[in-house]
């Protein structure tokens, strides 16, 4: 029987590539996302591999539509086998200027709905004695840059989660890491190119060269098909005894 793979955040960008891979190797897939065509999107996907699939547009800002998204998830596959957090958004700004509300939705949607997703496929999980917890954190979850005080905060902070959902799961088969990006030339970088700017008084290359791959040793943008391809090599059997870890795919960034 096929196994079903749950990504948040996967109707655009890295989540999306994922759904792709997953999908590529017979997954049932949960797509989940706000783009306003997210179920035309999910649909071709899983129509192009020829798998079963259901789109959710829960806001991972509410824990009830998160719970609702699950539900309907193991009411059609019986459960979600591999769960990847992976929604997530950015705001740039020197703290003293921070809004407020930018900091609570970076938080609840880079880091708490990955645990109302965590707590609502745990029990079904160690039922089955399997589990696969993937999170897409950031280089950012390791080393921190000026003026994105949230999300370097939520990416630091589920690691933190990781390492715990490691330990909790370890005896009940279920394991959880981080994967840690380097930039990668998704929607969410384009925004912030032109945030940066502002921040920065750069122009747009200045702020490519200089504050994104200036970082990355290896000085090119991390293909979406990288971040794909770890996420299923840590879903697959091959990787069960890897729990707790994160996972930098930063091009040398913070070998630095
Ligand atoms: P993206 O903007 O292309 O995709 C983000 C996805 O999250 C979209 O589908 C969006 O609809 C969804 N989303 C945002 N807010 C949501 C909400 N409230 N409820 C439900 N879904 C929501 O960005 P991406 O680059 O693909 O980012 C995916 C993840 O990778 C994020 O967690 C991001 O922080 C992380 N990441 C990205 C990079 C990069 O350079 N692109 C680097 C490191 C980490």
């Amino acid at each position: 029987m096929s196994k079903t793979v749950l990504i948040t955040g996967s109707t655009s960008g890295i989540g999306l590539g994922m759904a792709n891979a997953f999908a590529a190797q017979g997954y049932n897939i949960i797509f989940n996302g706000l783009e306003a065509d997210g179920a035309v999107i999910a649909q071709e996907v899983a129509t192009k591999h020829g798998v079963k699939h259901l789109f959710s547009p829960a806001n991972m800002l509410e824990p009830e539509a998160i719970r609702e998204m699950i539900a309907a998830a193991e009411a059609q596959f019986g459960s979600v086998d591999v769960l990847i957090n992976n929604a997530g958004i950015q705001y740039v700004s020197p703290i003293d200027a921070f809004p407020e509300d930018k900091w609570n939705a970076i938080i609840g949607i880079n880091l708490s709905s990955a645990f109302h997703t965590t707590k609502a496929v745990w029990a079904k999980m160690k039922a089955n004695g399997y589990g696969r917890i993937i999170n897409i954190s950031s280089a950012h979850g390791l080393v921190a840059s000026e003026y994105k005080s949230a999300y370097v905060a939520a990416k630091h902070g589920i690691i933190g989660l990781t390492k715990v959902l490691a330990l909790e799961g370890a005896t009940v088969g279920i394991t959880a890491n981080a994967i840690c990006p380097g930039y990668v030339h998704t929607p969410i970088v384009d925004k912030q190119i032109t945030d940066q700017m502002v921040a920065h008084q750069m122009t747009r290359e200045e702020v490519i060269q200089h504050v994104m791959l200036g970082k990355q040793a290896l000085k090119e943008f991390i293909p979406v098909e990288a971040i794909a391809q770890a996420a299923l090599y840590l879903a697959s059997d091959a990787a069960s005894q890897i729990t707790g870890i994160s996972l930098p795919i930063d091009g040398g960034w913070t070998a630095g």
